[in-house]
Formats: structure tokens, C-alpha cells, sequence
């Protein structure tokens, strides 16, 4: 399916500058600010302000086409790939890497779901949905690749997306993660 007929799917309006910050992303290997994004397709894109690099984004998070994740600077990144998968988040979230997905389901999987129903339960809502976010710096190089870490090794940013019974924790979706709004 290309761009155009994407967009259609979701209702999207369609136009040169919003399919060229959705395919901008879509290529992209990390996860881009808006700003970085602006930066990389406003050379080859006329007429492509900042504006319409939020608006576009925001429209494409608001039906699950991109993830937003926010960062502890106040800002957010995207990413175009929104298989269930964590991310790690370094520092001040300037940057940010997906975790492998066995790992990232493994996390998942180990959640309390019955904890969660009772959370639920205790506030009189249905959980449809939780965020992970844990913060971090890069481990000392002497440090072994997969050894053990305490609070503040590293840092995730993930998602959850609970079934109807909050006690099904197994999945991680990505559905929790961006503000809905209108997708127009
Ligand atoms: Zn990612």
C-alpha cells in the first residue's frame, strides 16, 4: 500500500508535504523530533513549514500510523514502526533505541496483571493501557554487555496495551502512547 492510499485508509488529507514527512520518517533508522524531521525533508520538500511537520505528525500518531514518545525534556520523538517493541531511552532523551522484542516482550510478560486489575479496580476504571518509562545513562564501558543493572544503568521507554481483562498483560502494544485527537 503506498502513501496516498494509506492516508485514505485513515481518512488522512493528503498532500505532497504530509506524505513526504510520513515517508521521511518511515525511512528513517532512529526515532526524529519534529524538528529533526523538519530539517531533513525541507530541502526536498517546497513549501514544508514547521506547522505542518507538528500537524502532520500529530494526525499520523493520532491513528496509530506513528508512536510518540515523550522525552524528559519536555519534547517527543516518532517512530514510523509501530510493532510492539520498548525503547531505551539515554540521558535527557536525546536519544533514544529500540530494545530487541524478545526482550521487550519478556518485560511485558513479567507484569502483575492481576495488580493492575486491582488498580483498576481501586480507581473504578478499566485499564486499557500502560507507559514505561525508565531513565538512564550509558553503563561504564567496563561494565559487561548484559550484566546486571541497577535503577539508573538504563533507561526504557515502552509501551502496554492491555486486553479487555487488565489481566492480560501479555502483547505490548503501542496503542497507549500518543494524545488522541482529530486525525484530520
Ligand atoms: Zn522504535
Amino acid at each position: 500500500m503506498d502513501t496516498r492510499e494509506l492516508f485514505a485508509k485513515h481518512s488522512l488529507r493528503c498532500t505532497r508535504q504530509r506524505m513526504a514527512v510520513y515517508e521521511a520518517l518511515v525511512s528513517c533508522e532512529g526515532h526524529p523530533t519534529a524538528e529533526e524531521l523538519f530539517r531533513i525533508v525541507k530541502p526536498r520538500t517546497e513549501r514544508l513549514s514547521r506547522a505542518t511537520v507538528y500537524n502532520t505528525l500529530e494526525a499520523l500518531a493520532s491513528v496509530w500510523l506513528v508512536r510518540r514518545m515523550p522525552t524528559t525534556d519536555g519534547g517527543s520523538r516518532y517512530d514510523a514502526d509501530t510493532t510492539s517493541h520498548l525503547h531505551l531511552c539515554l540521558g535527557d532523551g536525546a536519544e533514544i533505541v529500540n530494545v530487541p522484542s524478545e526482550l521487550s516482550r519478556r518485560l511485558l510478560e513479567s507484569l502483575p496483571g492481576d495488580t493492575l486489575g486491582r488498580i483498576g479496580d481501586a480507581l473504578g476504571v478499566r485499564i486499557t493501557g500502560l507507559f514505561i518509562q525508565l531513565h538512564g545513562v550509558p553503563a561504564p564501558e567496563a561494565e559487561e554487555p548484559g550484566a546486571a543493572r541497577g535503577p539508573g544503568g538504563v533507561g526504557a521507554v515502552g509501551a502496554l496495551k492491555l486486553g479487555p481483562n487488565a489481566s492480560d498483560t501479555a502483547g505490548g502494544g503501542s496503542r497507549l502512547l500518543p494524545t488522541r485527537r482529530s486525525p484530520k
